[in-house]
Protein backbone atom coordinates (compact mmCIF):
# COMPACT_ATOMS: atom_id res chain seq x y z
CA UNK A 1 0.00 0.00 0.00
CA UNK A 2 1.22 3.26 -0.59
CA UNK A 3 2.05 5.99 2.20
CA UNK A 4 0.87 8.91 2.70
CA UNK A 5 0.92 12.33 4.97
CA UNK A 6 -1.61 13.90 6.51
CA UNK A 7 -0.96 17.18 8.08
CA UNK A 8 -3.86 18.00 10.58
CA UNK A 9 -4.26 20.85 12.83
CA UNK A 10 -4.50 19.24 16.63
CA UNK A 11 -6.15 22.44 17.53
CA UNK A 12 -4.71 25.08 20.35
CA UNK A 13 -5.11 21.97 23.60
CA UNK A 14 -8.89 21.15 24.63
CA UNK A 15 -9.27 17.85 23.12
CA UNK A 16 -12.55 18.69 21.79
CA UNK A 17 -11.36 21.05 19.68
CA UNK A 18 -9.64 18.82 17.50
CA UNK A 19 -11.87 18.44 13.96
CA UNK A 20 -13.91 14.90 13.20
CA UNK A 21 -11.78 14.73 10.39
CA UNK A 22 -8.57 15.14 12.39
CA UNK A 23 -9.91 12.43 14.78
CA UNK A 24 -10.74 9.74 11.90
CA UNK A 25 -7.37 9.91 10.26
CA UNK A 26 -5.22 10.01 13.44
CA UNK A 27 -7.25 6.74 14.98
CA UNK A 28 -6.00 5.07 11.63
CA UNK A 29 -2.38 6.68 11.92
CA UNK A 30 0.92 4.41 11.82
CA UNK A 31 3.06 7.08 12.47
CA UNK A 32 2.34 10.21 14.20
CA UNK A 33 4.78 12.89 14.52
CA UNK A 34 4.04 15.65 16.66
CA UNK A 35 4.93 19.31 17.95
CA UNK A 36 5.39 20.14 21.28
CA UNK A 37 2.12 22.76 21.43
CA UNK A 38 -0.22 19.07 20.47
CA UNK A 39 -2.14 19.36 23.57
CA UNK A 40 -1.99 16.24 25.80
CA UNK A 41 -5.45 14.75 25.88
CA UNK A 42 -4.77 14.81 21.96
CA UNK A 43 -1.71 12.58 22.18
CA UNK A 44 -3.80 9.93 24.43
CA UNK A 45 -5.97 9.47 21.56
CA UNK A 46 -3.03 8.05 19.44
CA UNK A 47 -3.58 4.43 19.06
CA UNK A 48 -1.21 1.97 20.95
CA UNK A 49 0.27 0.27 17.85
CA UNK A 50 1.02 3.41 16.17
CA UNK A 51 4.93 4.53 16.12
CA UNK A 52 5.23 8.09 18.00
CA UNK A 53 7.92 10.72 16.99
CA UNK A 54 8.33 13.83 19.27
CA UNK A 55 9.88 16.77 17.37
CA UNK A 56 8.71 19.10 19.70
CA UNK A 57 10.50 22.73 19.16
CA UNK A 58 11.03 24.49 22.38
CA UNK A 59 11.64 28.66 21.60
CA UNK A 60 15.15 29.28 20.81
CA UNK A 61 15.89 25.67 20.43
CA UNK A 62 14.79 23.14 18.18
CA UNK A 63 15.61 19.70 19.28
CA UNK A 64 14.96 18.64 15.44
CA UNK A 65 15.64 20.94 12.93
CA UNK A 66 12.70 21.04 10.39
CA UNK A 67 15.53 19.67 7.49
CA UNK A 68 14.76 16.49 9.90
CA UNK A 69 11.05 16.59 10.45
CA UNK A 70 11.01 16.59 6.27
CA UNK A 71 13.15 13.48 5.69
CA UNK A 72 10.88 11.72 8.48
CA UNK A 73 7.65 12.50 6.62
CA UNK A 74 8.91 11.42 3.15
CA UNK A 75 10.98 8.40 4.82
CA UNK A 76 7.62 7.14 6.57
CA UNK A 77 5.50 7.54 3.99
CA UNK A 78 8.25 5.88 1.41
CA UNK A 79 7.83 2.56 3.92
CA UNK A 80 4.17 2.53 2.97
CA UNK A 81 3.18 4.11 6.39
CA UNK A 82 0.20 6.07 6.64
CA UNK A 83 1.61 9.43 8.87
CA UNK A 84 -0.14 12.43 10.72
CA UNK A 85 1.74 15.33 11.09
CA UNK A 86 0.36 16.38 13.89
CA UNK A 87 0.29 20.68 14.28
CA UNK A 88 -0.78 22.90 17.23
CA UNK A 89 -3.68 25.14 16.35
CA UNK A 90 -4.19 25.20 12.53
CA UNK A 91 -1.52 23.15 10.31
CA UNK A 92 -0.77 26.41 8.05
CA UNK A 93 -0.38 29.68 10.48
CA UNK A 94 2.84 30.20 11.55
CA UNK A 95 3.51 26.51 11.63
CA UNK A 96 5.97 26.20 8.58
CA UNK A 97 3.29 23.72 7.47
CA UNK A 98 3.55 25.00 4.00
CA UNK A 99 7.42 23.65 3.81
CA UNK A 100 6.53 20.80 4.34
CA UNK A 101 4.43 19.92 1.96
CA UNK A 102 6.14 21.58 -0.51
CA UNK A 103 9.14 19.08 0.00
CA UNK A 104 6.17 16.55 0.14
CA UNK A 105 5.32 17.63 -3.15
CA UNK A 106 9.31 17.65 -4.45
CA UNK A 107 9.29 13.84 -3.47
CA UNK A 108 6.20 12.75 -4.66
CA UNK A 109 4.57 11.71 -1.33
CA UNK A 110 0.90 11.67 -1.50
CA UNK A 111 -0.40 14.11 1.15
CA UNK A 112 -3.52 15.59 2.52
CA UNK A 113 -4.41 18.90 4.85
CA UNK A 114 -6.67 19.23 7.97
CA UNK A 115 -7.21 22.16 8.94
CA UNK A 116 -7.29 22.75 12.43
CA UNK A 117 -9.04 25.67 15.24
CA UNK A 118 -6.51 28.18 15.52
CA UNK A 119 -5.24 30.05 18.91
CA UNK A 120 -5.47 32.52 17.18
CA UNK A 121 -9.27 32.76 17.41
CA UNK A 122 -9.76 30.24 20.11
CA UNK A 123 -8.03 31.57 22.88
CA UNK A 124 -9.36 34.77 22.35
CA UNK A 125 -12.69 33.10 22.62
CA UNK A 126 -12.33 31.08 25.69
CA UNK A 127 -10.98 34.27 27.69
CA UNK A 128 -14.67 35.50 26.79
CA UNK A 129 -13.20 38.04 23.98
CA UNK A 130 -14.70 37.79 19.96
CA UNK A 131 -11.82 39.04 17.43
CA UNK A 132 -14.24 41.26 16.04
CA UNK A 133 -17.36 42.70 17.01
CA UNK A 134 -19.51 45.16 14.97
CA UNK A 135 -19.34 48.15 17.52
CA UNK A 136 -15.36 47.93 17.19
CA UNK A 137 -13.71 46.67 14.73
CA UNK A 138 -13.92 45.56 11.04
CA UNK A 139 -11.04 43.57 10.67
CA UNK A 140 -8.39 41.14 12.43
CA UNK A 141 -4.96 40.65 11.71
CA UNK A 142 -2.91 37.86 13.02
CA UNK A 143 1.24 38.34 13.57
CA UNK A 144 3.93 36.66 14.55
CA UNK A 145 6.04 38.21 16.66
CA UNK A 146 8.68 35.63 16.03
CA UNK A 147 11.81 36.66 13.89
CA UNK A 148 13.24 34.34 11.57
CA UNK A 149 16.33 32.72 13.18
CA UNK A 150 18.94 34.97 13.05
CA UNK A 151 16.76 37.93 11.21
CA UNK A 152 15.59 40.95 12.60
CA UNK A 153 12.09 41.38 13.64
CA UNK A 154 9.83 43.57 11.38
CA UNK A 155 6.28 44.46 11.67
CA UNK A 156 5.05 47.65 10.10
CA UNK A 157 2.94 48.98 13.16
CA UNK A 158 1.61 51.97 11.76
CA UNK A 159 0.17 50.42 8.85
CA UNK A 160 -1.97 47.81 11.12
CA UNK A 161 -2.85 50.82 13.20
CA UNK A 162 -4.42 52.51 10.51
CA UNK A 163 -6.59 49.35 9.97
CA UNK A 164 -8.21 49.89 13.43
CA UNK A 165 -8.41 46.13 13.36
CA UNK A 166 -7.93 44.04 16.69
CA UNK A 167 -4.24 42.77 16.09
CA UNK A 168 -3.61 39.42 17.70
CA UNK A 169 0.24 38.27 18.05
CA UNK A 170 2.23 35.25 18.00
CA UNK A 171 4.81 34.02 19.42
CA UNK A 172 4.99 36.73 21.28
CA UNK A 173 5.46 36.64 25.01
CA UNK A 174 9.87 37.22 25.02
CA UNK A 175 8.72 40.31 22.27
CA UNK A 176 6.38 41.66 24.47
CA UNK A 177 8.13 44.86 25.19
CA UNK A 178 8.88 45.17 21.55
CA UNK A 179 5.46 44.92 20.09
CA UNK A 180 3.84 47.41 22.80
CA UNK A 181 6.93 49.94 22.40
CA UNK A 182 6.36 49.73 18.25
CA UNK A 183 2.59 50.22 18.54
CA UNK A 184 3.06 53.38 21.07
CA UNK A 185 5.88 54.44 19.08
CA UNK A 186 3.71 54.38 16.12
CA UNK A 187 1.01 56.67 17.33
CA UNK A 188 -1.22 54.31 19.46
CA UNK A 189 -3.05 55.27 22.53
CA UNK A 190 -1.28 54.24 25.61
CA UNK A 191 -5.04 53.37 26.91
CA UNK A 192 -5.75 51.26 23.94
CA UNK A 193 -6.81 47.82 25.26
CA UNK A 194 -4.47 44.44 25.37
CA UNK A 195 -4.96 41.36 26.67
CA UNK A 196 -2.46 38.25 27.02
CA UNK A 197 -4.31 34.87 26.80
CA UNK A 198 -2.04 31.92 28.06
CA UNK A 199 -2.45 28.19 27.69
CA UNK A 200 -5.77 29.12 25.58
CA UNK A 201 -8.52 26.49 25.85
CA UNK A 202 -6.44 24.67 28.67
CA UNK A 203 -7.80 24.06 32.19
CA UNK A 204 -4.57 26.00 33.63
CA UNK A 205 -5.51 29.23 30.78
CA UNK A 206 -4.70 32.63 32.50
CA UNK A 207 -5.77 36.02 30.79
CA UNK A 208 -4.48 39.46 31.55
CA UNK A 209 -6.65 42.23 30.51
CA UNK A 210 -4.82 45.43 30.67
CA UNK A 211 -3.58 48.13 28.13
CA UNK A 212 -0.95 48.62 25.61
CA UNK A 213 0.80 51.17 28.16
CA UNK A 214 0.43 48.52 30.89
CA UNK A 215 0.62 44.95 29.56
CA UNK A 216 4.41 44.56 29.30
CA UNK A 217 4.20 45.41 33.36
CA UNK A 218 1.60 43.60 34.54
CA UNK A 219 2.33 40.40 32.58
CA UNK A 220 5.87 40.59 34.61
CA UNK A 221 3.75 40.89 37.41
CA UNK A 222 1.74 37.74 36.51
CA UNK A 223 4.59 35.61 35.29
CA UNK A 224 2.45 34.85 31.86
CA UNK A 225 4.64 32.50 29.97
CA UNK A 226 4.59 31.06 26.56
CA UNK A 227 2.55 29.55 25.08
CA UNK A 228 0.23 32.92 25.48
CA UNK A 229 -1.40 34.97 22.56
CA UNK A 230 -1.72 39.24 22.70
CA UNK A 231 -4.47 40.90 21.92
CA UNK A 232 -4.81 44.55 20.78
CA UNK A 233 -7.94 46.45 20.43
CA UNK A 234 -11.06 47.34 22.12
CA UNK A 235 -12.67 44.34 21.98
CA UNK A 236 -10.52 43.19 24.90
CA UNK A 237 -12.63 45.42 27.06
CA UNK A 238 -16.01 42.77 26.30
CA UNK A 239 -13.38 39.99 28.63
CA UNK A 240 -15.16 40.18 31.87
CA UNK A 241 -18.79 40.36 30.56
CA UNK A 242 -18.17 37.62 27.60
CA UNK A 243 -15.87 35.51 30.10
CA UNK A 244 -17.18 31.85 30.33
CA UNK A 245 -14.48 29.28 30.45
CA UNK A 246 -12.88 30.59 33.75
CA UNK A 247 -16.25 29.79 35.46
CA UNK A 248 -16.64 25.96 35.08
CA UNK A 249 -16.46 24.97 38.38
CA UNK A 250 -13.27 22.86 38.14
CA UNK A 251 -11.60 25.21 35.85
CA UNK A 252 -7.71 25.07 36.99
CA UNK A 253 -8.20 22.06 38.51
CA UNK A 254 -5.95 18.93 37.60
CA UNK A 255 -7.57 15.40 38.06
CA UNK A 256 -5.67 12.12 37.06
CA UNK A 257 -8.17 9.35 36.45
CA UNK A 258 -6.79 5.76 37.03
CA UNK A 259 -9.69 3.50 35.34
CA UNK A 260 -8.81 1.35 32.76
CA UNK A 261 -8.94 2.91 29.34
CA UNK A 262 -11.35 1.72 28.21
CA UNK A 263 -13.78 2.77 31.54
CA UNK A 264 -11.82 6.11 31.44
CA UNK A 265 -14.23 7.51 29.21
CA UNK A 266 -17.22 9.15 30.58
CA UNK A 267 -15.69 9.93 34.08
CA UNK A 268 -13.06 12.18 32.39
CA UNK A 269 -15.05 13.50 29.85
CA UNK A 270 -17.48 14.34 32.28
CA UNK A 271 -14.90 16.11 34.16
CA UNK A 272 -13.64 17.98 31.68
CA UNK A 273 -17.22 19.42 30.80
CA UNK A 274 -16.97 21.08 34.05
CA UNK A 275 -13.87 22.51 33.04
CA UNK A 276 -11.17 20.13 34.84
CA UNK A 277 -7.81 19.15 33.21
CA UNK A 278 -7.78 15.38 33.11
CA UNK A 279 -4.65 13.47 32.70
CA UNK A 280 -6.03 9.81 31.64
CA UNK A 281 -3.78 7.40 33.51
CA UNK A 282 -4.94 3.74 33.15
CA UNK A 283 -2.80 2.08 35.31
CA UNK A 284 -4.29 -1.54 35.41
CA UNK A 285 -5.96 -3.73 32.84
CA UNK A 286 -8.43 -5.74 32.29
CA UNK A 287 -8.10 -8.96 30.20
CA UNK A 288 -10.56 -11.81 29.64
CA UNK A 289 -9.07 -15.41 30.69
CA UNK A 290 -12.05 -17.40 28.61
CA UNK A 291 -10.10 -20.44 29.23
CA UNK A 292 -10.55 -20.59 32.85
CA UNK A 293 -12.98 -23.35 33.21
CA UNK A 294 -16.37 -22.66 34.31
CA UNK A 295 -17.83 -25.75 36.34
CA UNK A 296 -19.30 -28.48 34.34
CA UNK A 297 -22.59 -28.33 35.26
CA UNK A 298 -24.03 -24.98 35.22
CA UNK A 299 -27.39 -26.13 36.12
CA UNK A 300 -26.33 -26.54 39.52
CA UNK A 301 -26.60 -22.78 40.37
CA UNK A 302 -29.51 -20.45 41.05
CA UNK A 303 -27.82 -17.25 41.55
CA UNK A 304 -24.90 -15.39 39.22
CA UNK A 305 -22.43 -12.70 41.03
CA UNK A 306 -21.10 -10.53 39.14
CA UNK A 307 -18.80 -7.83 41.25
CA UNK A 308 -18.10 -5.26 38.15
CA UNK A 309 -18.95 -4.48 34.54
CA UNK A 310 -15.61 -6.09 33.25
CA UNK A 311 -17.12 -9.36 34.42
CA UNK A 312 -20.06 -8.93 32.30
CA UNK A 313 -18.82 -9.50 29.11
CA UNK A 314 -16.23 -11.85 30.43
CA UNK A 315 -19.22 -13.97 31.20
CA UNK A 316 -20.68 -14.01 27.86
CA UNK A 317 -16.84 -14.82 26.79
CA UNK A 318 -15.99 -17.75 28.98
CA UNK A 319 -19.63 -19.40 27.84
CA UNK A 320 -18.90 -19.05 24.69
CA UNK A 321 -15.42 -20.78 24.79
CA UNK A 322 -17.03 -23.47 26.45
CA UNK A 323 -19.14 -24.08 23.43
CA UNK A 324 -22.31 -22.56 25.08
CA UNK A 325 -24.11 -19.39 25.61
CA UNK A 326 -26.24 -17.39 28.25
CA UNK A 327 -28.92 -19.85 27.75
CA UNK A 328 -26.70 -22.68 30.31
CA UNK A 329 -27.15 -20.21 32.85
CA UNK A 330 -31.36 -20.00 32.16
CA UNK A 331 -33.45 -20.04 35.46
CA UNK A 332 -30.68 -17.83 37.21
CA UNK A 333 -31.19 -14.76 39.23
CA UNK A 334 -28.59 -12.05 38.85
CA UNK A 335 -26.67 -10.27 41.44
CA UNK A 336 -24.48 -7.53 40.68
CA UNK A 337 -21.60 -5.46 43.11
CA UNK A 338 -23.89 -1.84 41.61
CA UNK A 339 -25.30 0.05 39.22
CA UNK A 340 -22.56 0.12 36.13
CA UNK A 341 -22.34 -3.49 36.41
CA UNK A 342 -26.38 -3.78 36.56
CA UNK A 343 -26.30 -1.62 33.35
CA UNK A 344 -23.31 -3.40 31.76
CA UNK A 345 -26.03 -6.68 32.32
CA UNK A 346 -28.78 -5.18 31.49
CA UNK A 347 -27.02 -4.53 27.35
CA UNK A 348 -27.71 -8.38 27.02
CA UNK A 349 -31.09 -7.98 27.86
CA UNK A 350 -31.06 -9.31 31.52
CA UNK A 351 -31.85 -7.28 34.63
CA UNK A 352 -30.39 -7.70 37.83
CA UNK A 353 -32.50 -9.41 40.33
CA UNK A 354 -30.17 -8.20 43.56
CA UNK A 355 -27.82 -5.01 43.85
CA UNK A 356 -27.02 -3.84 47.65
CA UNK A 357 -28.20 -0.26 49.10
CA UNK A 358 -24.33 0.29 48.90
CA UNK A 359 -22.40 -0.55 45.97
CA UNK A 360 -19.36 -2.63 47.83
CA UNK A 361 -18.54 -6.26 48.15
CA UNK A 362 -19.49 -6.20 51.75
CA UNK A 363 -22.62 -5.11 51.58
CA UNK A 364 -23.13 -7.64 48.26
CA UNK A 365 -21.98 -10.70 50.08
CA UNK A 366 -24.26 -9.54 53.48
CA UNK A 367 -27.14 -9.45 50.77
CA UNK A 368 -26.65 -12.61 49.33
CA UNK A 369 -25.91 -14.58 53.04
CA UNK A 370 -30.10 -12.72 53.76
CA UNK A 371 -31.88 -13.90 50.66
CA UNK A 372 -29.53 -17.22 49.58
CA UNK A 373 -31.95 -20.22 50.26
CA UNK A 374 -30.20 -22.55 51.76
CA UNK A 375 -30.44 -25.16 48.96
CA UNK A 376 -29.05 -22.50 46.63
CA UNK A 377 -26.08 -22.38 44.42
CA UNK A 378 -24.05 -19.12 44.23
CA UNK A 379 -21.27 -19.07 41.08
CA UNK A 380 -19.38 -15.86 41.41
CA UNK A 381 -17.88 -14.75 37.78
CA UNK A 382 -14.85 -12.42 39.29
CA UNK A 383 -11.31 -11.27 38.29
CA UNK A 384 -8.90 -13.87 39.64
CA UNK A 385 -7.57 -11.23 42.15
CA UNK A 386 -11.16 -10.81 43.81
CA UNK A 387 -11.43 -9.30 47.13
CA UNK A 388 -11.76 -12.36 50.25
CA UNK A 389 -14.14 -10.45 51.62
CA UNK A 390 -16.69 -11.22 49.76
CA UNK A 391 -16.29 -15.61 49.83
CA UNK A 392 -15.59 -15.07 53.81
CA UNK A 393 -19.17 -14.08 54.57
CA UNK A 394 -20.70 -15.80 52.38
CA UNK A 395 -18.86 -18.89 54.27
CA UNK A 396 -19.61 -17.34 57.48
CA UNK A 397 -23.14 -17.33 56.22
CA UNK A 398 -23.44 -21.02 55.07
CA UNK A 399 -24.08 -19.77 51.31
CA UNK A 400 -22.77 -22.65 49.18
CA UNK A 401 -20.87 -21.12 46.16
CA UNK A 402 -18.15 -21.87 43.45
CA UNK A 403 -16.01 -19.14 41.44
CA UNK A 404 -14.44 -19.08 38.23
CA UNK A 405 -11.96 -16.16 37.51
CA UNK A 406 -13.08 -15.26 34.21
CA UNK A 407 -10.37 -12.29 33.58
CA UNK A 408 -7.59 -10.81 35.48
CA UNK A 409 -6.88 -7.26 36.47
CA UNK A 410 -3.19 -6.68 35.11
CA UNK A 411 -0.86 -3.74 36.31
CA UNK A 412 0.29 -1.61 33.26
CA UNK A 413 3.70 -0.01 33.32
CA UNK A 414 2.11 3.64 32.32
CA UNK A 415 4.33 6.13 31.90
CA UNK A 416 5.15 7.95 35.49
CA UNK A 417 7.93 10.07 34.48
CA UNK A 418 5.41 12.81 33.77
CA UNK A 419 3.26 11.81 35.91
CA UNK A 420 5.56 11.97 39.04
CA UNK A 421 6.97 15.58 37.62
CA UNK A 422 3.69 16.81 38.23
CA UNK A 423 2.32 15.37 41.71
CA UNK A 424 5.69 17.04 42.51
CA UNK A 425 5.21 20.19 41.22
CA UNK A 426 1.99 20.16 42.87
CA UNK A 427 -0.20 20.42 40.11
CA UNK A 428 -2.06 17.23 40.68
CA UNK A 429 -5.61 18.11 42.89
CA UNK A 430 -7.08 14.89 42.52
CA UNK A 431 -6.61 11.27 41.50
CA UNK A 432 -9.50 8.62 40.83
CA UNK A 433 -9.22 5.18 42.27
CA UNK A 434 -12.37 3.10 40.66
CA UNK A 435 -11.14 -0.20 42.42
CA UNK A 436 -8.57 -1.12 45.28
CA UNK A 437 -6.47 -2.40 42.74
CA UNK A 438 -6.29 1.21 40.37
CA UNK A 439 -4.76 2.47 44.33
CA UNK A 440 -1.74 -0.57 44.26
CA UNK A 441 -1.12 -0.24 40.75
CA UNK A 442 -1.09 3.56 40.98
CA UNK A 443 1.60 3.33 43.51
CA UNK A 444 3.84 0.50 42.13
CA UNK A 445 3.63 2.68 38.76
CA UNK A 446 4.97 5.85 40.54
CA UNK A 447 7.23 4.72 43.22
CA UNK A 448 8.36 8.12 43.83
CA UNK A 449 5.05 9.80 43.48
CA UNK A 450 4.44 12.07 46.84
CA UNK A 451 1.10 10.09 47.66
CA UNK A 452 0.11 13.03 49.83
CA UNK A 453 -0.19 15.92 47.79
CA UNK A 454 -3.69 14.96 46.09
CA UNK A 455 -6.55 14.37 47.44
CA UNK A 456 -7.76 10.63 46.46
CA UNK A 457 -11.14 10.02 45.62
CA UNK A 458 -12.47 6.70 46.02
CA UNK A 459 -14.64 4.95 44.81
CA UNK A 460 -15.81 3.05 48.32
CA UNK A 461 -14.70 1.70 51.38
CA UNK A 462 -12.69 -1.38 50.24
CA UNK A 463 -10.63 1.39 47.76
CA UNK A 464 -10.13 4.30 50.59
CA UNK A 465 -8.92 1.13 52.79
CA UNK A 466 -6.08 0.81 50.04
CA UNK A 467 -5.17 4.26 49.53
CA UNK A 468 -5.04 4.80 53.65
CA UNK A 469 -2.24 2.16 53.60
CA UNK A 470 0.00 4.62 51.85
CA UNK A 471 -0.77 7.48 53.43
CA UNK A 472 -2.99 9.10 51.02
CA UNK A 473 -5.44 12.25 51.85
CA UNK A 474 -8.78 10.54 50.77
CA UNK A 475 -12.22 11.48 50.24
CA UNK A 476 -14.73 8.39 49.90
CA UNK A 477 -18.11 8.72 47.78
CA UNK A 478 -20.92 8.41 49.46
CA UNK A 479 -22.46 5.95 47.41
CA UNK A 480 -19.68 4.00 45.54
CA UNK A 481 -21.02 5.67 41.98
CA UNK A 482 -18.98 7.69 39.56
CA UNK A 483 -21.52 10.47 39.98
CA UNK A 484 -20.84 10.62 43.69
CA UNK A 485 -16.86 10.96 42.89
CA UNK A 486 -17.92 13.93 40.96
CA UNK A 487 -19.78 15.59 43.51
CA UNK A 488 -16.99 15.03 45.80
CA UNK A 489 -14.18 16.32 43.34
CA UNK A 490 -17.10 19.51 43.34
CA UNK A 491 -17.36 19.85 46.87
CA UNK A 492 -13.36 19.10 47.62
CA UNK A 493 -12.68 22.44 45.02
N1 LIG B 1 -0.37 26.91 14.32
C1 LIG B 1 -0.59 27.46 15.63
C2 LIG B 1 0.38 28.55 15.95
C3 LIG B 1 1.82 28.10 15.97
S1 LIG B 1 2.91 29.34 16.47
C4 LIG B 1 -2.04 27.92 15.76
O1 LIG B 1 -2.77 27.99 14.77
O2 LIG B 1 -2.47 28.18 16.88
C5 LIG B 1 3.00 29.07 18.21
C6 LIG B 1 2.29 30.16 18.94
O3 LIG B 1 0.90 29.92 18.94
C7 LIG B 1 2.63 30.26 20.41
O4 LIG B 1 3.82 30.95 20.61
C8 LIG B 1 1.45 31.03 20.93
O5 LIG B 1 1.55 32.38 20.62
C9 LIG B 1 0.33 30.45 20.09
N2 LIG B 1 -0.39 29.37 20.79
C10 LIG B 1 -0.49 28.09 20.43
N3 LIG B 1 -1.28 27.41 21.30
C11 LIG B 1 -1.70 28.30 22.20
C12 LIG B 1 -2.56 28.22 23.33
N4 LIG B 1 -3.14 27.07 23.70
N5 LIG B 1 -2.79 29.35 24.04
C13 LIG B 1 -2.22 30.52 23.69
N6 LIG B 1 -1.40 30.64 22.62
C14 LIG B 1 -1.15 29.56 21.89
Amino acid sequence: MNGKVILVGAGPGDKGLLTLRGAEVLQNAEVVVYDRLVGADVLAMIPDDAERIDVGKQSNRHPVPQERINEILVEKAREGKQVVRLKGGDCYLFGRGGEEVEELVTAGVPFEVVPGVTSAMSAPAYAGIPVTHRDFCSSVHIVTAHAKRGGELHIDFESLLKTGGTLVFLMGVSALGFVMNGLLAAGAPPDLPAAVVENGTRYNQRRLVATVGTLERKTEEMGLQSPAIILVGKVCTLADTLDWFSKLPLHGKHVVVTRPRERAGTLADRLRALGAGVTEYPCIETVETPEAPLPDDLRAYHWVVLTSPAGVPAMRHALEAHGTDLRALYGCRFACIGQGTAKALAEYGIRADYVPEHFDAKHLAQGLCDIVHADERVLILRAAQGTPELTEILTAGGVAYDEAAVYETRYRSAQSDALTAHIAAGTVDFVTFTSASTVHAFVQSAPHAAVNTFRAVCIGDATAAAAKTYGMNIITAKNATIDDMIACILEGS
